[in-house]
């Protein structure tokens, strides 16, 4: 039994050993990928639901590796959280996000309203010199702030330490707007949501997958919630028509999800400018 013992412990210790060679190698490329720059944005169409017209996109990161092909963001944003890389690999995500909204703007009307939603990660926001990093892409993109949506976690807001109020508020001043993401699966508390200024509240996918034909329960108190204290809701994950009716007869406002597009190259997005941006 001892013996047993032993070799189920070598076994262990084997894994863990090329599991921690296997995420440094990851860690180690992930570095070269942020300083060759491989990384592109994806644009996920954001719809009205009410009269089926694009809104903005949700910008989604993905790795553009040279033998891998394109690695999707569930593979390397949590390691890239972990060892603070995310911080010059967002700059990077948000610097291509505005070139785009600086060449969009200059060949097409984009119309009032219309936003790019970038996901800004705790690590991102809780450092000092992210307000910095805006301000120098705002200025050398030339793009107006009140064209950006950050995308944030409830987590961030409840933190409540003097560096993230003050972040907070330099955003608002910009004219960036904020959503929650994935709203309602991490720790909610509603005390902050009227504290600090949020346009939007994004209603999780899962609780959209789980709405029946007779009973919307969360997806209803979310859109309630979100109305009662003058925010906006966007549905994500919407791959039905029947969700999209369910979602418009609750009064939500928009949505994104595969029934009306998938994340799209920029080029895309792009055309779907130059068209007549139904969806
Ligand atoms: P998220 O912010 O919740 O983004 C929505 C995710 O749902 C995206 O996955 C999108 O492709 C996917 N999605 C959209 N519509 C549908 C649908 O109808 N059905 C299904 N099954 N999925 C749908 P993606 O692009 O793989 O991104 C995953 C997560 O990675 C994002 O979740 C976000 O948390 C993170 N992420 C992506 N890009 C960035 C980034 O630039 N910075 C940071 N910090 N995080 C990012
Ligand atoms: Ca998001
Ligand atoms: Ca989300
Ligand atoms: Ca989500």
């Amino acid at each position: 039994a001892k013996e047993m013992g032993r070799n189920r412990y070598e076994i262990f210790s084997l894994e863990m050993y090329q599991q921690a060679i296997a995420r440094l190698n990851l860690e180690n490329e992930l570095r070269l990928a942020i300083q060759q720059q491989h990384f592109v944005v994806h644009y996920q169409p954001i719809v009205s639901l009410k009269t089926r017209s694009l809104l903005g996109f949700e910008a989604l990161a993905r790795w553009q590796h040279p033998t891998q092909g394109l690695i999707m963001p569930g593979e390397f944003i949590d390691l890239a959280e972990d060892t603070g890389l995310i911080k010059p690999l967002g700059g990077q995500i948000l610097r291509q996000v505005c070139e785009t909204l600086s060449q969009w703007s200059a060949s097409y009307s984009l119309g009032n309203g219309f936003q790019v939603s970038v996901n800004v990660s705790g690590q991102q926001f809780r450092d000092p010199a992210f307000i910095h990093t805006v301000d120098r892409i705002l200025v050398d993109t030339g793009v107006a702030g009140r064209w950006l949506k950050f995308e944030i976690t409830e987590r961030i807001l409840l933190e409540q330490s003097e560096s993230i109020a003050s972040t907070l508020a330099a955003i608002r001043s910009r004219g960036i707007e904020l959503s929650i993401d994935d709203f309602g699966t991490g720790y909610s508390s509603l005390r902050y949501l009227s504290q600090f200024s949020v346009q939007t509240l994004k209603i999780d996918r899962s609780f959209v997958n789980q709405m029946q034909p007779t009973r919307q329960g969360i997806v209803q108190a979310i859109v309630d919630l979100a109305h009662n204290l003058e925010m906006t809701c966007i549905a994500e994950g919407v791959e039905t028509e029947l969700q999209l009716n369910q979602l418009l007869s609750l009064g939500c406002e928009a949505a994104q999800g595969y029934f009306f597009a998938r994340p799209l190259p920029v080029e895309a997005a792009t055309q779907m400018l130059e068209g007549d941006r139904r969806l």
